[in-house]
């Protein structure tokens, strides 16, 4: 258990690393400047939200355990305990799918969500950059959903070792070629897919909501896809811009470049 927090921990932070080298090297968007003061911005954010994510992930440990013997969830299916996990982890991807379109259709939780949104400069540290309400919500949430499906703590701890990478690269301003783009979002949502759900204009960060698995924004009609996206501006819209149909964001002071 403890290796898996530990491995948790270490695939989280070698990902960040690592996308930011290669985002260094052969960046999409030319025009992030500055980008040590902006992870520095990011990564602040992120380190005071670790004071919602830690005694939050205790807590859900302490509740996935206790509730094990009154609700078996998945586990009650007669089907070998890998195929269990596999499902499992399969299922915590479809309630982040849900939650984050939530965010977006709901005003009121939109007023949180947008300040991951509110980042003029998509790079890796993006990933991190979430007001502390939107955790507050989304750990709650979390108590119900993941005892209804019967979850362990080392499924969930197993599901961030494998989405987390995912998000840090679909957030990085890497440069791929469009044809390798292609193939991996055959599976997983890529930067492209993910530019696009950054972008400023509702009809096109109304999409692509995925984590890790880029078939359910295909599945529930969300997947949208652009040959050409160089015409996107990220981040929000401003007030004159007649594609802002939004509330405004709780931290809408964007980081200039
Ligand atoms: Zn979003």
């Amino acid at each position: 258990m403890e290796s898996l927090h530990s491995l948790s921990w270490l695939t989280t932070v070698a990902g960040g690393l690592f996308f930011w080298f290669i985002e260094g090297i052969i960046p999409y968007f030319s025009t992030t400047t500055k980008r040590k003061s902006h992870a520095m911005m990011n990564l602040t954010i992120a380190g005071l939200n670790l004071l919602i994510l830690l005694p939050g992930s205790i807590a859900l440990s302490f509740a996935l355990e206790h509730a094990k013997p009154y609700w078996a969830g998945i586990r009650e299916l007669d089907i070998p305990p890998l195929a269990q996990t596999v499902l499992i982890v399969i299922l915590i991807d479809l309630w982040m799918y849900t939650w984050h379109r939530l965010n977006h259709i709901n005003d009121f939780l939109w007023r949180f969500h947008s300040v991951h949104h509110s980042d003029p400069s998509l790079d890796v540290t993006t990933a991190w950059r979430f007001h502390y309400g939107e955790i507050l919500f989304s750990e709650m949430l979390r108590f119900p959903v993941f005892i209804l499906i019967g979850a362990s703590i080392q499924e969930l701890l197993l599901y961030s070792m494998i989405m987390t990478p995912i998000i840090e690269f679909h957030h990085s301003n890497i440069s791929i070629p469009s044809a390798v783009d292609r193939i991996l979002r055959l599976v997983i949502p890529t930067p492209l897919m993910h530019r696009l759900h950054h972008s400023s204009k509702r009809a096109e960060h109304d999409a692509n909501y995925g984590s890790m698995l880029s078939f359910w924004d295909r599945l529930f009609g969300s997947f949208l896809v652009k040959q050409d996206i160089s015409d996107i501006t990220i981040g929000l819209a401003n007030e004159s811009d007649p594609d802002k149909q939004r509330v405004p964001a709780l931290l809408s002071r964007p980081f200039n470049n």
